[in-house]
């Protein structure tokens, strides 16, 4: 053991936070739990996981579920991708590889949606691989530690964080290792207010002796956001005395991939001049009257690399806008997945009308 890896074991042993996806080494648990903290943070995908495992216990339950099901459980989560990736792999790997979990860095990386990072944690945590598993967290401790004058999430910063581990994992427990950088980056070594007194490596650290941690890691170029707007036209009819709703499933290649929505029409500017235009046009799908735009509801919705500005409009559609839409039953749309601003509208502004005689039919 060397003067980073004894007093780092030793404070992990002692202060890991009690997560349930630290109970196990079952490759198959520890995959999913990295899929669902890819992109979400540790308090909110505790519940997702703990619903996720308890839905699909098993690689074999997964890969036999539909894919509707699997977005119902990952419903609200976003970045609905992972779930795809996890769907399409659970298949791969149950029909595909008679049933053997991949097991090494090099054969998880092959599975879709698996990079450096998910591969190099689950091949260290199941199976004791000694590869660094390097994210956010790993990059600011080791950036304070050696004061490394590389951007965050550079390739950079990322290849010298690997030399510095490198030594650290061949010795014994890489999983525990990686597991002990994630955790002191996430609960001690925060982004703003690193906590040094706690820290098992202030002895170490040259920000720390120099007074300079708020100064590392230094600040990564903004991504480019993407602004959209979406004008849903929702249509509540009754079919058979039953209300019902339009909806349609989103295709491959772009956000949402799978879940449904109202019919929408995506448009290059707010919906006061061309997005009106549009909506004129669907005359001749049955729209009778004009929709007011005024009276639409307006929400707007960040993703990490979109914006989203949703217009929801009241219409009086009588037919589909396209084929793929299906009237679906208000009592039945618990059974398909829906976006968060779709989920959010139908919970806020209609289910309240249905379950109160509903007064838009
Ligand atoms: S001493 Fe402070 S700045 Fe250095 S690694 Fe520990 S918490 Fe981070």
């Amino acid at each position: 053991m060397n003067s980073f890896t004894t007093p780092l074991l030793k404070w992990f042993q002692h202060s890991k936070r009690d997560l349930p996806w630290r109970q196990t080494t079952n490759p198959y648990l520890i995959w999913v739990s990295e899929i669902i903290l890819q992109q979400t943070r540790v308090d909110q995908g505790i519940s997702y996981y703990e619903k996720f495992i308890k839905t699909f216990p098993t690689l074999a339950h997964l890969a036999n579920a539909s894919f509707n099901d699997v977005l119902l459980v990952w419903q609200g989560l976003g970045y609905y991708r992972r779930a795809q990736n996890l769907h399409n792999s659970a298949k791969l790997i149950f029909n595909t590889l008679p049933f053997r979990f991949p097991s090494t860095y090099v054969e998880l990386k092959k599975l879709d949606g698996i990079g450096d990072y998910t591969a190099a944690a689950i091949a260290s945590i199941a199976f004791q691989e000694p590869v660094a598993a390097i994210d956010g967290n790993v990059m600011r401790v080791w950036s304070r530690v050696f004061c490394l004058s590389h951007p965050m999430n550079s390739p950079q910063l990322k290849k010298k964080c690997s030399e510095i581990m490198e030594p650290l994992l061949g010795e014994a427990h890489p999983g525990d290792i990686n597991q002990a950088l994630m955790e002191l980056g996430a609960t001690v070594c925060k982004p703003g207010d690193p906590m040094c007194d706690q820290c098992p490596l202030k002895q170490l650290c040259k920000a720390h002796q120099s007074g300079n941690q708020r100064s590392y890691p230094l600040k990564a170029p903004k991504p480019k956001t993407r602004t959209r707007f979406f004008l849903f036209l929702v249509n509540l009819h009754l079919r058979d005395q039953t209300p019902c709703i339009w909806i349609e499933q989103r295709g491959a290649g772009d956000i949402w991939q799978g879940l449904y929505q109202f019919p929408m029409i995506e448009t290059n500017a707010p919906p006061d001049s061309e997005s009106l235009a549009h909506i004129e046009h669907l005359t001749s799908m049955g729209l009778t009257e004009k929709p007011d735009i005024q009276k639409a509801v307006y929400v707007k919705h960040k993703l990490t690399h979109q914006t989203l500005h949703c217009w929801f409009i009241n219409t009086n559609l009588e037919k589909p806008l396209t084929e793929s839409c299906i009237s679906l039953p208000m009592s039945e749309t618990h059974r398909f997945a829906f976006p968060r601003p779709i989920l959010n509208y139908l919970h806020t502004y209609l289910k309240p009308e249905i379950e109160s005689d509903c007064t838009f039919c």
